[in-house]
Formats: structure tokens, C-alpha cells, sequence
């Protein structure tokens, strides 16, 4: 064998057809760290696991017979400290003998072992990230869930702030920001509105001859008549007692004493569930500088005349009408 074979870059091995070694190089006996009186003679079975013995046998073998070459064979040896070495495989028969160049395939099969942990690794994390995503998405839709929740809650709580419980109509509380609306918007766009006032007859009577109860259900019918009684964006609230207020957007004189007469009349006709009664109602307009103070004292003013001239009534600027 050439000397500068010995040193090649790749293992160099020569056998017969029936697999016993003829020769080696010295790259060969590296790879299995042997020696070439070691090697030579002995039967390849011996230095191949058993694995790649079948494959040597059964596919190697038939192969190389028949096209008298075979390329990139993958066979695993086992070094004479019996540790596995794979190599890749270039094969071909020349002068009835089988001649091998064997290049070691440690590193890149490290490699391959690194990639598919690296592969498996990178298949873990997206799983786990994959999981995390889906719960964060359950997490998210929980918090969209309360969000809303809490929203419905706190329209709840604001409707109740401004809610008289008794009688379900506005509170005085909001009805004395609507009026401070109605004031802004009648000062900037000189747009009128009305303040309607009313109050139950003689409700002391009613209290003191039919109860507390009767009494509470003459201000609840008395609420029902009048938003029955008004626009839909007029604004009807209690403000206490047996008082009620109305506010008529965008509404002038006439307007605001038709209603005032037109609801008067209306609890004079009304059959009563409970206990018949009367109101007296006193309309106010906005006038230009107009304060709240000033708008509802008119009101007042207006009411108490119609109580003083007799009640069931409503009255205007000092005029019954
Ligand atoms: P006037 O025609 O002058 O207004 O006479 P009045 O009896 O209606 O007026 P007064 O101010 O003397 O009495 C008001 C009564 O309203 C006294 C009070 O017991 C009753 N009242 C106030 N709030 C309520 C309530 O929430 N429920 C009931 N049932 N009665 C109430
Ligand atoms: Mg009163
Ligand atoms: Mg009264």
C-alpha cells in the first residue's frame, strides 16, 4: 500500500467478497484505535456493531455485487475499547477485492444529537408558550367579563344615586343639576324652558285619615300621572314630601302654563286607586339672569298663591290660570 495512503484524511480499509480484512491504513486503525496486526485477517462482523452488521449483510454486501460500487453507506464500528464509532461509507470492487474509504461521522452526528435537542427544546417552548397564550386569553376574557360586569354595576349604582326609591322618578339632587344644564344652554343659545311645581292638596288629611301606606300610594299613582302627562323629554322629579318638579326643555310661556293647568286637571279627573286628590302647581319660565334660586322661588311663589287662592289650581306670574 502507498505510504502517503496511511496518513490520508480518511480511513482506508481493503477485504474480500467474504468480508475477511486484507488491509489498513494507519487513519483506519485510529478510528479503531487497533492496530493493523489487530485488524488484518480478522472478519469485518468483528468490528461492526450488530446492527450494522445486518445492514452490512443484507444490504451492503447484495449492493456492492451488484453495481461493484456503493456510496455514502452509513455503518457504525466499535474501537477495540469497545466504543461505538458511525462513519459514512464510499465502497467498490477492484481486482476481486473490496476497497473502503471511511470517513468518521462523530462530530456531525454530535451535531444531528445537539440539532434535535435543540429541535425538541424549541418544540417545548412553543408548546409551553402555546399553553400560556391560551390561558392568558382566558384571563383576558375573564377581565372583559368583570369589566362589563362592573360597568352594569355602576350604571346600577348611578341610576340608584339619582333615583327617588319611592316613587321611581328623578331625585331632587338630579333635578337641580338639570335645571344648572337647562341654565348653561338657555344662557348661550337664548333657548327658554319651564319649571312646573307641584304639590298635593291637604296630603296631611290623607296620611292622617287613611294612613302612611295610602299616603304612598297616592305618590306613586300621583308620579305615573304625571310623566303620563308630559313630553318624553320633559323631566319629572320628586323633590321631597309630597313635591314634584318638572323641567320643560325648550319650552316658553305658553307651553309652560298649558302644562302646568293641563296637569292640575288631569289629577282632578283622574280616578284615584287609592285616595282621591288634588295638586296645586305654580309655573315659572327662564328669564334672562335668571338663577336657579330665583327660577324655583318664582315657582314657589306661583304655588303658594295657587294654595292661598284656593288650591287645585295652577298659577303663573302672579295669574291663575
Ligand atoms: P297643603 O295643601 O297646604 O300642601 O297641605 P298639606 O297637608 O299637603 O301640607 P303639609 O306640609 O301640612 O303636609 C305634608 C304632609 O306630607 C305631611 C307628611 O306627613 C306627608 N308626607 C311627606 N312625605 C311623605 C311620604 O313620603 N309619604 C307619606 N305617606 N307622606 C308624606
Ligand atoms: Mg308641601
Ligand atoms: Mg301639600
Amino acid at each position: 500500500m502507498d505510504k502517503k495512503l496511511d496518513y490520508a484524511p480518511c480511513g482506508y480499509i481493503v477485504f474480500t467478497r467474504e468480508g475477511r480484512i486484507e488491509e489498513t491504513n494507519e487513519t483506519m486503525c485510529d478510528i479503531l484505535s487497533s492496530t493493523k496486526t489487530e485488524i488484518n485477517g480478522e472478519h469485518l462482523n468483528n468490528i461492526l456493531t450488530k446492527a450494522s452488521k445486518i445492514y452490512f449483510q443484507t444490504y451492503f454486501t447484495p449492493l456492492l455485487m451488484m453495481h461493484t460500487k456503493v456510496n455514502e453507506m452509513y455503518l457504525t464500528f466499535v474501537t477495540s475499547e469497545g466504543e461505538e464509532t458511525p462513519a459514512l461509507i464510499n465502497a467498490q470492487v477492484r481486482d476481486d477485492m473490496v476497497e473502503c474509504a471511511v470517513l468518521q461521522m462523530k462530530i456531525r452526528e454530535e451535531y444531528e444529537q445537539q440539532m434535535l435537542f435543540d429541535k425538541r427544546n424549541a418544540e417545548r417552548i412553543l408548546e409551553e408558550t402555546d399553553k400560556a397564550y391560551r390561558q392568558l386569553q382566558g384571563l383576558l376574557q375573564e377581565f372583559e367579563q368583570k369589566r362589563w360586569e362592573l360597568t352594569m354595576l355602576n350604571g346600577e349604582l348611578e341610576q340608584l344615586s339619582i333615583t327617588d326609591s319611592l316613587t321611581g322618578l328623578y331625585n331632587r339632587r338630579y333635578m337641580e343639576n338639570r335645571i344648572d344644564d337647562l341654565l348653561e344652554k338657555a344662557r348661550e343659545d337664548t333657548v327658554p324652558f319651564g319649571v312646573i311645581m307641584i304639590d298635593i292638596d291637604l296630603f296631611k288629611v290623607v296620611n292622617d285619615r287613611f294612613g302612611h301606606q295610602a299616603g304612598d300610594e297616592v305618590l306613586k299613582e300621583l308620579a305615573q300621572v304625571l310623566e303620563g302627562g308630559v313630553r318624553s323629554d320633559d323631566i319629572v322629579g320628586r323633590l321631597g314630601g309630597e313635591e314634584f318638579l318638572i323641567l320643560l326643555g325648550s319650552a316658553g310661556e305658553k307651553e309652560a302654563v298649558e302644562t302646568g293647568k293641563r296637569l292640575c286637571q288631569l289629577a282632578a279627573d283622574k280616578v284615584w286607586e287609592s285616595t282621591a286628590v288634588t295638586v296645586s302647581v305654580g309655573v315659572s319660565v327662564y328669564a334672562e339672569g335668571d338663577t336657579q334660586r330665583e327660577l324655583l322661588e318664582r315657582a314657589d311663589q306661583a304655588l303658594y298663591k295657587s294654595k292661598a287662592d284656593g288650591r287645585n289650581r295652577s298659577t303663573y306670574h302672579g295669574h291663575i290660570c
